[in-house]
Formats: C-alpha cells, sequence, structure tokens
C-alpha cells in the first residue's frame, strides 16, 4: 500500500521523489517510472540487512537483471576500501554507465553506495532503500554522499542526488531500538529547528510511534522529509541556512569522539541540543520549562540526558571541529520552539557551563 510521496527539488529544478509504503510491493513499479528497463542493477548492502530484506526485494525484480554486492555492516567499513570493492564486483560485471546501483541499508550504506555511484564511470544511476530511521529521515535527503577517511569522518565524498528514494516504514520494526533512538535525535531536532507543532506532536504521540504504528510512523518519517528537504533545497551546498541542521551537532559530535562514538550519533546529538538549551536559556530565548519538556521528551524516546564526560577535552574537541568560519564557530540556537539561527559569538565560557549542565 502507498502512504505517501514527495518531490525533492535540486537547484529549483524537479530532481526525484521519495516513496513511503509499508511494503516492497510497489518498488517495481516506481523504478519502472526511472527508465529501468534493459539496464543491470546492482543491489548494495550490508550484512545485517540483506539478511532481513535481500531475497524479498531481489524477488520484486525477478524480471531485471539483478547483481548483489554485500559487505560487513558498521561504520567501521565506510572508507575507500569498500568503495573500491564496489568498483571491481562494477567491473567485472561490465556494468556501463547506463546500469545502475541500489543502495538497500542505513546511512552507511547510502552514504557508499551513492559515493560509488557518484564516481564509477564519472556517475551512474542510483537508487536509494533507506532501512533506518536515521537514514530515511535525513541521510537520503539532500544528496551528500561519501565515506570516512583515516580518522576524518565523511573526509572524501561528492554532492549526488538519487533518482528515487523508496521508504518501506515496516523496515523500523526490525531495527534495534538504539538505531531507533539514533534516528529520533534527528527527529526532535527537525522539530526543535522547524515546527514547533511537530515537536510537541512526538510527545502527545509517542506511544503509537513507539509501538510501531505504520500511520503515525509514517507522518513522522514524512514530516521531518519535508523539513530537511525544505531547508536542503533552500541552500543545496551549505553556504548558508543550511547550517541549521547541525543543531545539537557541535557539542554532540565532540561528545560522541570524546566517548569513543560508545554513544550513538542521535543520542549524542540529544545531549548537544540539551546543552545548547542551556546557551539559548541564558541568552533569554528560551525558557526553564522548555528545558524541562526536552528533557522528559528524550527520556520518553530512551535518551540519557546527562553523562559522564572530560568537559574541558570535549570543549577542546568542539573548537577544533571543521565546521568553523575564520576561526569562530558557527552555533546553531534556537529563537523559542521551531525557530533556529546561527549564532557566531557564543564564548568558551558559554559552551563550558553547556556541557557541565549535561554532565552527570
Ligand atoms: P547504519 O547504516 O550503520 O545502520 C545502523 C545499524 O542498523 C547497522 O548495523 C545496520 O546493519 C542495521 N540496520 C539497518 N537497517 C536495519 C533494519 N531495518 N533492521 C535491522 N537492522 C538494520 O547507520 P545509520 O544510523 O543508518 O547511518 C549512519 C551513517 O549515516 C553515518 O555514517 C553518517 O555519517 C551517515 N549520515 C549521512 C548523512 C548524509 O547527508 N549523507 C546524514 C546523516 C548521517
Ligand atoms: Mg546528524
Amino acid at each position: 500500500m502507498y502512504i505517501d510521496r514527495l518531490d525533492v527539488n535540486f537547484e529549483n529544478k524537479p530532481c526525484y521523489e521519495i516513496v513511503i509504503s509499508d511494503d516492497f510491493s510497489n518498488l517495481r513499479e516506481e523504478l519502472g517510472k526511472i527508465d529501468i528497463e534493459k539496464k543491470k542493477i546492482c543491489i548494495v548492502s550490508d550484512t545485517n540487512v540483506a539478511s532481513l530484506y535481500l531475497e524479498t526485494v531481489k524477488r520484486e525484480l525477478n524480471d531485471l537483471n539483478v547483481f548483489v554486492h554485500i559487505f560487513d555492516a558498521g561504520e567501521r567499513n565506510k572508507h575507500l576500501g569498500t568503495v573500491s570493492d564496489i568498483y571491481d564486483t562494477l567491473v567485472y560485471n561490465r556494468f556501463d554507465r547506463k546500469d545502475i546501483l541500489l543502495a538497500l541499508g542505513g546511512g552507511v550504506v547510502g552514504d557508499i553506495c551513492g559515493f560509488a555511484a557518484a564516481t564509477y564511470l564519472r556517475g551512474i544511476d542510483f537508487v536509494q532503500i533507506p532501512t533506518t530511521l536515521l537514514s530515511q529521515v535525513d541521510s537520503s535527503i539532500g544528496g551528500k554522499t561519501g565515506v570516512d577517511f583515516k580518522h576524518y569522518k565523511n573526509m572524501v565524498g561528492a554532492f549526488y542526488m538519487p533518482k528515487l528514494v523508496y521508504v518501506n516504514i515496516n523496515t523500523l520494526n526490525t531495527l534495534p531500538s538504539t538505531e531507533f533512538t539514533s534516528g529520533m535525535g534527528e527527529v526532535i531536532k527537525h522539530g526543535l529547528i522547524f515546527d514547533r507543532e511537530y515537536y510537541y506532536r512526538l510527545f502527545e504521540n509517542s506511544k503509537k510511534i513507539l509501538e510501531g504504528d505504520p500511520k503515525e510512523l509514517a507522518y513522522m518519517v514524512l514530516v521531518s522529509q519535508k523539513i530537511k528537504k525544505q531547508v536542503v533545497e533552500n541552500d543545496p551546498y551549505e553556504k548558508g541556512q543550511r547550517a541549521i541542521l547541525n543543531f545539537g551537532h557541535t557539542l554532540g559530535h565532540a561528545i560522541e569522539r570524546e566517548k569513543k562514538f560508545i554513544l550513538s550519533h542521535g543520542q549524542c546529538v540529544g545531549l548537544g541540543m540539551l546543552a545548547a538549551f542551556d546557551i539559548c536559556i541564558r541568552k533569554n530565548k528560551l525558557t526553564e520549562e522548555d528545558r524541562k519538556f526536552l528533557k522528559e521528551l528524550l527520556h520518553v524516546y530512551s535518551f540519557d540526558t546527562d553523562t559522564e564526560m572530560d568537559v574541558e577535552k570535549v570543549l577542546e574537541a568542539t573548537l577544533n571541529d571543521k565546521k568553523m568560519e575564520a576561526g569562530k564557530i558557527k552555533f546553531i540556537l534556537l529563537d523559542g520552539i521551531g525557530k533556529a539561527f546561527i549564532d557566531r559569538e557564543v564564548s568558551k565560557i558559554d559552551m563550558l557551563e553547556a556541557l557541565n549542565s549535561i554532565c552527570k
């Protein structure tokens, strides 16, 4: 059954569609619309996702010329070696420029497969089937593809748009709860930076969302996609306003690194958002009531709202972040719930106090 669809534009032109469904039964038809006949298609997936969904997806595409490339799941495999292995599969099977890649998996699969598609023969088409909440609401929108290099995250990459994003909302049923929480970090962020009603609804409807009600989940994913889409369409290459999507990420990333990646990305974004609230409260942009509500909301979705950390080290990592401009950090703050702005005047002291506010 179809649930919804969304057009995504790039540089003011229609670019691709996101289709939200509750199974894979419409995948073949949707692929047909992007001219797939007579092409070879290589499904790229990771070990976890392949064991759950590869057979079903292959069955849906059984009239097409399908190849498969699977790599070991995990961020540690998001490097150029994995991309090179994909090129091997493509060369061996004589893929040419009219053929197509299909990313079946979370953000790691999408980023790697998208980068392989962007670079193989200077670019071949690709389709994404995002299977984590994070990839459905975040990484599959906006055209960023790439891999980590040495210790640097997403250091090598390209902006490259898919031809289609196909979401089967029920893939979320098999997602481990920590991964669901991680995706909720970005969902809550979307509400905070852009849509206050949506933000409060995440609290009101938390029971249905956590029970995996497909309608409520689809609604949540759709609104989140619309928010990211709108921000990205207005600033595709992150020259200005797209930076508001980094709300909670400036301190969040530093916490993630300090904790040696034992906490999920979304969990750290949750902590980063709460820390940012501390700064907003001191600047009279948010209230203590707002902080209390965010804490409750985070608890509902199984986030920790404080953690043990070396605040000095986290601050140092923050100041070393690549998202600095002319020596100043582009800090994202809120001017009330639902309205984000960029502040270049957040001081070290502000950040230190903010970190102390979430330190156990
Ligand atoms: P992931 O792809 O590693 O998936 C998390 C885990 O869940 C993996 O073990 C995976 O095998 C498993 N999994 C995936 N779908 C499943 C399902 N339906 N059921 C059971 N298990 C499933 O991680 P992620 O959180 O989806 O994505 C994180 C990556 O996305 C990072 O590398 C990050 O840099 C990237 N990212 C990219 C963008 C972008 O704009 N391109 C934006 C945000 C994040
Ligand atoms: Mg993020």
